[in-house]
């Protein structure tokens, strides 16, 4: 294996960033420094994505890159905020110089697109993960947190669900177009940076769907002391979803299957309408899918048959 500091200079030494990224110094000191802007605050999250646990370890390099990137700026647009930069630390077994140079091209592709700069970094030998760490600024007061959920509120989705875990049942099976809709939405899942941030003053809570509906709506209502009712019907499940899984997998894994990297979000039912404007401006669907009640608990949908969806991870029977 080359030496750490070969592998960092030649493949996660991005060009100076321009003075519009906030990065003073970056990648080579021992420290980024780093300028936020004025009347922001920082939004800061990290992530580790562990091969064949949290991903397929034998999934292209490049899609791995940059799906452990995807997942961490998912928690900046859960919070409405702008991503800025990020630090990576890698482990990896092998030395091969082509895997490397194709992680790092899936990695940097979403750097650019997304507008977060690479600031540092840390190779070292191991199994096969990566932990990264984003930060993103939000106005001063803005952030969309887990706690503002309101009796009466109206609780929306991005996008469709359930097609994370299709797409990796889909996997399981042997699938390896990457094209496949599903999975696509599984190895390559688009964070909805610009919808967290459409939502702002709008919503009163929010969350991105990385550890499937129920479970993170239960995060929203835990932190607001609230319940809800789904609707079940309304859930937007992923197209193709119920002909991979049949009916009942489908809405298993919608409510409960994870890696959807959607936002769920509470918000006043009068507000819905300029959510949906907004986010269709984006191409983007906000479904309305049940409501915030006083009462704690969450009822609607049948959790017995919920619960044992998490068997799911191990394999399909
Ligand atoms: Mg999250």
């Amino acid at each position: 294996m080359a030496s750490e500091f070969d592998l960092i200079a030649r493949h996660f030494t991005p060009a100076a960033p321009g003075p519009e990224a906030g990065v003073p110094l970056g990648v080579g000191d021992d420290c980024a420094l780093l300028a936020p802007r004025p009347g922001m605050q920082l939004a800061v999250s990290v992530d580790t994505s562990v091969a064949d646990v949290h991903f397929p370890g034998d999934a292209p390099a490049a899609v791995i890159g940059y799906r452990a990137l995807a997942v961490s700026l998912s928690d900046l647009a859960a919070m409405g905020a702008e991503p800025r930069w990020c630090l990576m630390a890698l482990a990896l077994e092998s030395d091969e110089e082509a895997w490397l140079a194709d992680f790092a091209s899936g990695f940097h592709s979403l750097c650019q697109t997304s507008g977060t700069a690479l600031v540092g970094g840390d190779v070292t030998r191991g199994e096969l993960a990566i932990g990264v760490t984003v930060m993103g600024e939000v106005p001063v007061g803005e952030a969309l947190s887990r706690g503002g959920a309101r009796a009466d509120d109206v609780l929306a989705v991005t996008g469709v669900l359930g097609g994370g875990a299709g797409g990796l049942a889909l996997w399981q099976r042997g699938e390896r177009d990457l094209d496949h809709p599903l999975l696509a939405r599984y190895l390559k899942p688009v964070p909805r940076l610009a919808a967290g941030q459409a939502l702002r003053g709008l919503a009163h809570a929010a969350i991105d769907v990385s550890d499937g509906l129920l479970a993170d709506l239960e995060h929203i209502l835990a932190a607001s002391g609230v319940g809800a009712r789904l609707e079940r019907e309304a859930l937007p499940l992923a197209t193709g979803l119920r002909e991979v899984l049949g009916e009942a997998a489908a809405y298993r894994a919608a409510l409960c299957g994870g890696d959807d990297y959607e936002l769920l979000v509470s918000l006043p039912g009068h507000l819905l309408g300029e959510a949906r404007r907004r986010l269709a401006g984006q191409g983007l669907m906000l479904t309305a899918i049940g409501t915030v009640r006083a009462e704690t608990g969450v009822t609607g949908v049948d959790l017995d048959g919920a619960h044992g969806w998490q068997h799911f991870r191990g394999g399909e029977s």
